[in-house]
């Protein structure tokens, strides 16, 4: 048989999502959101979870409103959900991104009044426009809308996005208090305002439509969500090989770890190209049955080594979860909640 009638063996490597935890999340986000309804960002492949596995479950639950970044995100979308109530939150750049647009019938966000004008000469019909209240990023600023340009336009929802919604600061409520001018200014069929740590803040920011993504993957963007919003995204990783080393046995790149002591060793099969990034080496752990197994010496491109003394019977080709609670490995390696779960590699199967 020719080498291609094979399939390619499963990944020592997987994301398990908890589907439970993701469309409990969602309902939980919905529910804070009043009457207004919760969308889901799902831009950079649902936070890295995988947008084909996750947009399902959510539209299960009741999500019926999709944002993502690039026009090239949307073809995972298409056979999943309407394309009239997918957003693209770049906007086009080009007459070729208006022109897809129309072809598949999805919505620009128009930023600015060149996307607009780009919308127009495309033929135009149902958009989005983003505003700027004061993180000056994209958006229209807003004396440039009340032309004839956004006077044309078909609105379908009208945006703003908060700098600083997960701190407590002064500048929520003055970009609360521009956006309600922008809902005098602008005329359209829907007004959205908060992500997920704008949801926390209360009803005054919740509009018609909220668009959570952090929270959603289980991420903790407020203490008001930390007992609320459930793990969502579980890494999974293969023991490729188990060592009995002897005190004074150096391990890994450098040899910044030396075992003082005879012990058991585990070599996993996750590195930093799968976004398991050096800064956990000496700081992360593995678990298996609720036993911690702390990695031990640098983390490699592709391995990482644990101490397994504490798991004598931990075999080669044994599954250990890698500890990955949003708030305390945020804590642990420095890096943010949103670049945690986009960090997360194509070598991790997804499911
Ligand atoms: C990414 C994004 C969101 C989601 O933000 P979270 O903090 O992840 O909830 C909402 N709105 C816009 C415009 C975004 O770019």
């Amino acid at each position: 048989m020719p080498a291609d009638c094979y399939g390619v063996p499963p990944s020592s490597l997987r994301l398990r999502l908890d589907h439970d935890a993701l469309a409990a999340n969602w309902r939980t986000l919905d529910t804070m959101s009043g009457a207004a309804s919760a969308g889901a960002a799902v831009k950079a492949d649902a936070y890295g979870l995988g947008a084909r596995q996750v947009v399902p479950v959510l539209r299960e639950a009741g999500c019926e409103d999709w944002f993502v970044a690039h026009w090239s995100e949307v073809p995972d979308l298409l056979p999943l959900v309407p394309p009239s109530r997918i957003a693209v939150l770049h906007g086009p750049l080009t007459g070729a991104d208006a022109a897809y647009a129309r072809a598949v019938g999805v919505r620009p966000v128009l930023n600015s009044l060149s996307q607009a004008r780009l919308w127009g000469e495309a033929g135009g019909g149902p958009c989005d426009i983003m505003v700027d209240t004061g993180m000056s990023r994209l958006g229209f600023s807003r004396d440039e809308l009340g032309g004839t340009l956004t006077a044309g336009l078909e609105i379908e929802c009208c945006h703003s996005h908060l700098a600083s919604a997960d701190e407590d600061v002064a500048q929520n409520a003055a970009q609360l208090s521009a956006f309600r001018d922008v809902r005098g200014q602008v005329a359209a069929r829907r007004y959205s305002l908060a992500n997920s740590a704008g949801i926390a803040l209360g009803a005054d920011y919740h509009f018609d439509l909220t668009r959570p993504g952090l929270a959603l993957y289980g991420g903790i963007a407020r203490p008001e969500l930390a007992d609320v919003i459930r793990q969502v995204a579980h890494p999974e990783v293969a023991v490729l090989q188990v060592r009995d080393i002897s005190a004074g046995d150096r391990v890994g790149y450098n040899a910044t770890f030396v075992a003082e002591r005879a012990m058991r060793i585990g070599i996993v099969s996750v590195g930093y190209a799968d976004g398991y990034l050096r800064c956990w080496s000496g700081k992360g752990s593995l678990l298996r049955d609720g036993v911690s197994l702390p990695v031990i010496g640098r983390v490699s491109m592709d391995m990482t080594a644990i101490d397994i003394s504490h798991a004598s019977d931990c075999r080669e080709g044994d599954w250990l979860e890698i500890e990955y609670r949003p708030e305390e490995a945020a804590r642990i390696t420095g890096l943010s909640q949103y670049e945690l779960f986009t960090l997360l590699g194509r070598r991790f199967s997804r499911g």
